[in-house]
């Protein structure tokens, strides 16, 4: 009909415009005290993603998690900037009485999607809406080697209907290799119809599907932070130095960390921002808008 147009220059249109005004990509991490979440925020900062932006010499110890606390820093890659917040969660269970321990997460997701809506909703609005809604919540299980606990399972199962939850075994060193892969072969997620990403549902076509089964045979992720770095053959690495040598953790035959980084920070950014704002914040804002037109 037309020929050869060259539509496809929007390409690097929509590449140039990403480039000067930059993205926003927020990250949570949830689970029981004591798992590493805070250390995993440093090793997710320290890790390739933003190892220029980290400032050397700074080994301090870890303080207890006492509340909700973001780290942003921004990161640029060849031009494209990232600013990355991890907000990292006090750990819960540590009551006797763990009935509503999810309440302080669920309400700081939700309280982002009503920032958002707020802004959304104005009629003189900003161009560029300033977008702190959780993009990926990572949620600790606890390297137990048996089954997922009632309450991983209840808090999933609430977190995964208002939130991507992607599901670690949080110190993944702990467990010998047959307890890792039992762990990993557990149907609990699919037979209690807990959602995780990535979503079935949300699969867009076949080479989607094929690229997500993938990832979903080895979710969870079973992961190990560490926030010190060693020398290993002349090179620095990040890892865990224990009596029978370093655990790398950015090293793939030693655990899982770099699947877990790749598919948030590199192969499927896009799709849990897409996923967040078309599905999660999507059924929120509807929710709100018609109880308040009731
Ligand atoms: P949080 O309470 O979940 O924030 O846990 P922290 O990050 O404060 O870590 C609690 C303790 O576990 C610290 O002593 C960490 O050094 C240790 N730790 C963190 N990650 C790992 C891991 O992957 N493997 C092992 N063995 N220990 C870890
Ligand atoms: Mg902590």
């Amino acid at each position: 009909l037309f020929g050869y147009v060259g539509i496809e220059a929007v390409l690097d249109q929509m590449k140039i415009k990403t480039m000067k005004t930059g993205f926003e990509f927020n990250i949570m991490v949830v689970g029981q005290s004591g798992l590493g979440k805070s250390t995993m925020v440093n090793t997710l900062f320290k890790s390739k993603v933003s190892r220029k932006a980290s400032q050397p010499g700074q080994e301090e110890r870890i303080p207890r998690t006492v509340q909700l606390q973001s780290i942003t820093h921004v990161i640029e890659e060849r031009g494209v900037k990232m600013k990355l917040t991890v907000t990292d969660t006090p750990g819960f269970g540590d009551q006797i009485n763990n009935e509503n321990c999810w309440d302080p997460i669920i309400k700081y997701i939700n309280e982002q999607y009503e920032r958002y809506l707020r802004e959304e909703i104005l009629i003189t609005r900003k161009r560029k809406i300033p977008d702190t809604r959780v993009h990926g919540c990572v949620y600790f299980i606890p390297p137990t080697g048996h089954w997922l606990r009632p309450l991983d399972l209840e808090f999933m199962r609430r977190l995964s209907k208002i939130v991507n939850v992607v599901p670690v075994i949080a110190k993944a060193d702990t467990l010998t290799l047959e307890e890792r892969a039992e762990f990993k072969q557990q149907e609990d997620l699919k037979t209690h119809a807990i959602s995780v990403y990535p979503q079935e549902d949300f699969d867009q076509d076949p080479d989607d599907r094929v690229l997500n089964d993938r990832i979903r045979e080895n979710i969870p992720f079973a992961v190990v932070g560490a926030d010190q770095e060693h020398q290993v053959n002349g090179k620095r690495v990040l890892g865990r130095k224990t009596k029978w040598g370093i655990i790398e953790v950015e090293n793939p035959t030693h655990c899982e960390f770099p699947l877990l980084r790749d598919l948030l920070i590199r192969s499927h950014l896009q799709d849990l921002k897409d996923i967040t704002h078309n599905v999660h914040y999507e059924s929120y804002r509807v929710r709100r808008l018609n109880e308040s037109n009731r």
